[in-house]
Formats: C-alpha cells, sequence, structure tokens
C-alpha cells in the first residue's frame, strides 16, 4: 500500500482550522470541501487518460481527455458525503457510488447499512472518500467491498490518519496484490481508548452534520 501525505501549506492551513473546536459547522463543511479538492488534486495524479487530438483556431493541437469508463467516486455514509462535492468538482465526469458504514461503538468494528454501487467494477478506477482512518477496520471493509465487485485500482482520500489505521490496511490487504493508495493530509500520534484520531479532530460526522 502506498501512503501520501499530503505536504501543502494550504493543506495545513485549512486542516489546523478544521481541528479548532472553535470552528463552526458551516466553516467546517466549507473547509473540508476545500480540503479535499487539494487532496483530490494530488489523489488523481494517476488518473487515466486517453490521447485526443483537438482543432484550435491556429492548428491541431495533442491533449488528453479522461477515459472510459469514468473513475468511481464512494462516499462512506455518513461523513464521507462532506468530501463528495469537493470530489465532483475536479472529476465532474465521475459516476458516484455510495457506501453506508457504520463503526460499531463496542466492537469498533465496521457494519455495512446501505449499498448503491455498480455490480461490476472491472477496469474502474475507484476513489473512496472518508475523512478519518482511525482503527481502519471501515476502510478496508469498504476497499475490500469494491475489490470484491472487481475493482482493481483503489485509492482512499482522508482528511486524517492514524498509524495504527494505516498498519491495519497494510496488514488486510498484504498479498493482495492489488493497488491501493491512501492520500492524507495529516498523519496524527496514535488513536485513543475510544478509538479517536489524536490530536484528531473529534467526530468528524458530528462536525459537518451536528449530533442527530
Ligand atoms: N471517526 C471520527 O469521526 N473521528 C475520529 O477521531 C475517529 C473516527
Amino acid at each position: 500500500m502506498e501512503t501520501l501525505v499530503v505536504d501543502h501549506p494550504l493543506v495545513a492551513h485549512k486542516l489546523t482550522t478544521l481541528r479548532d473546536v472553535r470552528t463552526d459547522s458551516p466553516t467546517f463543511r466549507r473547509l473540508a470541501d476545500e480540503l479535499v479538492t487539494l487532496l483530490a488534486y494530488e489523489a488523481t495524479r494517476d488518473v487515466r487518460v486517453a490521447d485526443v487530438t483537438v482543432q484550435t483556431p491556429v492548428a491541431e493541437a495533442h491533449g488528453v481527455r479522461m477515459a472510459r469508463p469514468y473513475p468511481l467516486v464512494v462516499p462512506i455514509l455518513r461523513a464521507g458525503l462532506g468530501m463528495l462535492d469537493g470530489m465532483t468538482r475536479l472529476l465532474p465526469t465521475a459516476e458516484v457510488g455510495f457506501l453506508g458504514m457504520i463503526r460499531n461503538e463496542s466492537t469498533l468494528q465496521a457494519e455495512t447499512y446501505a449499498t448503491r454501487l455498480p455490480d461490476d467494477l472491472s477496469g474502474r478506477q475507484c476513489y473512496v472518500v472518508d475523512p478519518m482512518l482511525a482503527t481502519g477496520g471501515t476502510l478496508a471493509a469498504a476497499v475490500q467491498f469494491l475489490f470484491d465487485r472487481g475493482a482493481d485500482d483503489v485509492t482512499a482520500i482522508c482528511l486524517l490518519a492514524a498509524p495504527e489505521g494505516l498498519a491495519h490496511m497494510d496488514e488486510f490487504f498484504a498479498g493482495s496484490g492489488k493497488p491501493i493508495r491512501v492520500v492524507t493530509a495529516a498523519l496524527d500520534e496514535r488513536l485513543n481508548e475510544n478509538g479517536y484520531i489524536v490530536p484528531g479532530l473529534g467526530d468528524a460526522g458530528d462536525r459537518l452534520y451536528g449530533v442527530v
């Protein structure tokens, strides 16, 4: 598995405000949206394109267009929804599939409660978006779900990651032979006893959408 921690002052600036407990939900949503667009720029460095030739007002020019099948963006409900607009702004031709997963707070295991995805993902580049890579249980289950449907190239975009989550992903997919990338704005210190990232930013879903 490949991990990319995006090292950029604008990313660090936006992330710092996201972490701040005084940041209200409207500001948090706006910053998460801006941040994911910056992360998506790095995460899509290997997005597949096809050669094309266009006619400029002056001459022919050789360039590229997004190749088909178009990428699939998969937000993990609920907190991943806060990252969807930022992704589709950069990848407007992408299709969107939904995966509803919730972490059982006593077992810390991921449980799937909703899916809306194409049955066949072969040949599709998939971009999973979930703000917090904490224990890695949810992300590993989500990526496995996509592999089971034929995906062969998965990139996860997370606002924050914990070392425990990255280690779990590494172990879970060791020997799978499939390319997996994790792109994140920061690698934090650790998880606390409740499975929260330290220093983290708290519960991303609650901070985006309130406690419901
Ligand atoms: N999920 C969150 O929203 N925050 C954490 O710190 C860990 C998991």
